[in-house]
C-alpha cells in the first residue's frame, strides 16, 4: 500500500516484513555476506542494497517524493558523493553565498583538486544565481532556509532557470527536513540531508541521504560504490526507528520555534529575530509558498548582552555544535560553524559575534522562553 500522509509514511513506509516471527519492526540483518547463486540482485553493504538500508531509503523516498536514493555515513559523505559523481573536470558549480561551512570548505579546498570550478552568488534572489551561470555550469546548489540567517531562495524560480539552460539543481534540505519542504515538488533534481540532524533527531547517530530520480541515482551510485561511505545495518535500524517519530517531532519543533520567534521579536534584549515564519522576514512570502511549516531553526541578534556570558547563563538550552535534536541547543556561528571565515567575510554575510543560532527542541515552549529571558536578564 502507498501512503500519502507524512505521519503514516514516517511510521509505515519501507518497513521490511519479519517473515520468521511476524514481528512488527524491520529485523536487523547483520550479514555482510549474502548468497548470490540464482539471485537477480547481489546484496552487499557497499552496494547500498541490504534490507536495512532499503527499509530506510524507501521511507525517506516516500517522505521526499523521490524515486530512488542512497544512504551514507554522514551528511558530508552524501554531499561530496553527489557533487563528485555529477561533476567532472572543467565543469562549474554555482553555490549560494550562505552555505553550511563544511560544504563551503569542500568548494574552496577540494573541488579545485578535481579541476572543478565554482562561484558563489552575491545574494539569494534568482537573478543572483543567473548572474553566476557560465557556459560550463553543470549544477546550481541550494540551501534554503540557509545557515545561520534562515534566508529563503525561491525553489521553483531557480529550478526553472536551471532547466531552461540544461543545468542540474541540488539542495541541502537539512534545515527544513522532509516534513516542511519537498524540493522535488518544485523541480529540484537532487535532495540531500545531513541525517545526523532532524532525521536522526536524537543527537546520537551520524548519517546522510541523497534522493533523486532513478536516472540520476544510477549515475551517483557508480561513484558512491567506489567512495564507499555506507551506513551499517545497526545504524540503519536506529535511523528507521527515529524516522517513525520524525513528523510528530518536527511538528512540535515548528510550533515551538514560531512561538519563540514571535515572543523574542519584541523582547528589549533582542535586536532582530531571523525566522521565515515571521511576517517581517524578507523571505516570508516565498517560504509560505514552498514550505509546509517554517521549521525548528531560528537565529537572533543580541542587543546588549555579552554573547559568551549569555550562553553561559542558559540553564536548559545547551550550547552545542549540532542541530535538529529533540533537545533545544544553541550556538554562536561566528565561533563555530563559520569560524573558518575571516571576520570580514563573516560581516559581509551579516554574521556578527552577537548572532545566536537556536535549534528548537520538543520541550515545553514556555520553559524555553523563560530560560532565554533569564539569561538575557543576567548578561
Ligand atoms: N548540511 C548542513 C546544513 C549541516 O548543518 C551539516 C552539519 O552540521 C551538514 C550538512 C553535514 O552533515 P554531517 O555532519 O552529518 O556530515
Amino acid at each position: 500500500m502507498t501512503y500519502t500522509s507524512k505521519s503514516t509514511q514516517c511510521v509505515h513506509s519501507g518497513t521490511v516484513d519479519d517473515t520468521i516471527n511476524q514481528g512488527i519492526n524491520t529485523p536487523i540483518f547483520t550479514s555482510t555476506a549474502y548468497a548470490y547463486l540464482d539471485k537477480s540482485q547481489h546484496l552487499y553493504p557497499r552496494y547500498f542494497n541490504t534490507p536495512n538500508q532499503k527499509a530506510v531509503i524507501d521511507k525517506v523516498c516516500a517522505l521526499e517524493h523521490a524515486e530512488a536514493g542512497l544512504l551514507f555515513s554522514s551528511g558530508m559523505a552524501a554531499n561530496t558523493t553527489a557533487l563528485l559523481s555529477l561533476l567532472q573536470k572543467g565543469d562549474h558549480i554555482v553555490f549560494p553565498r550562505e552555505i553550511y561551512g563544511g560544504t563551503q570548505y569542500l568548494a574552496m579546498h577540494e573541488l579545485g583538486k578535481f579541476g572543478i570550478e565554482f562561484s558563489f552568488t552575491k545574494g539569494n534572489a534568482v537573478e543572483d544565481f543567473a548572474q553566476q551561470i557560465r557556459s560550463n555550469t553543470r549544477i546550481i546548489y541550494l540551501e534554503t532556509p540557509s545557515n545561520p540567517l534562515l534566508t529563503i531562495t525561491d525553489l521553483a524560480a531557480v529550478a526553472d532557470l536551471a532547466k531552461s539552460k540544461g543545468i542540474l539543481t541540488a539542495i541541502d534540505n537539512t534545515f527544513a527536513s522532509p516534513i516542511n519542504q519537498n524540493p522535488i515538488d518544485f523541480g529540484i533534481d537532487v535532495v540531500m540531508h545531513s541525517g545526523t540532524k532532524y532525521l536522526g533527531g536524537h543527537s546520537d547517530i551520524s548519517c546522510g541521504v541523497i534522493v533523486s530520480s532513478q536516472r540520476l541515482i544510477s549515475v551517483i551510485y557508480q561513484s558512491a560504490l567506489c567512495f564507499g561511505g555506507v551506513l551499517s545495518s545497526e545504524t540503519c535500524y536506529l535511523l528507521e526507528r527515529s524516522l517513525k517519530t520524525l513528523h510528530i517531532r518536527v511538528m512540535r519543533q515548528n510550533e515551538n520555534a514560531l512561538f519563540l520567534a514571535q515572543s523574542l521579536q519584541t523582547h528589549r534584549g533582542i535586536a532582530q529575530v531571523f525566522y521565515p515564519g515571521l511576517e517581517s522576514h524578507p523571505g516570508h512570502s516565498i517560504a509560505q509558498k514552498q514550505m509546509k511549516n517554517f521549521g525548528g531553526m531560528l537565529s537572533f541578534d543580541l542587543k546588549g548582552n555579552n554573547p559568551e556570558a549569555f550562553l553561559h547563563s542558559l540553564q536548559l538550552i545547551q550550547p552545542v555544535m549540532s542541530l535538529g535534536g529533540i533537545e533545544s541547543t544553541i550556538m554562536q556561528p561566528s565561533a563555530t560553524s563559520h569560524a573558518m571565515l575571516s571576520e570580514e567575510e563573516r560581516l559581509a554575510l551579516g554574521i556578527t559575534d552577537r548572532i545566536m543560532r537556536l535549534s528548537v527542541g520538543i520541550e515545553e515552549a514556555t520553559d524555553l522562553l523563560t530560560d532565554i529571558e533569564q539569561a538575557l536578564e543576567k548578561g
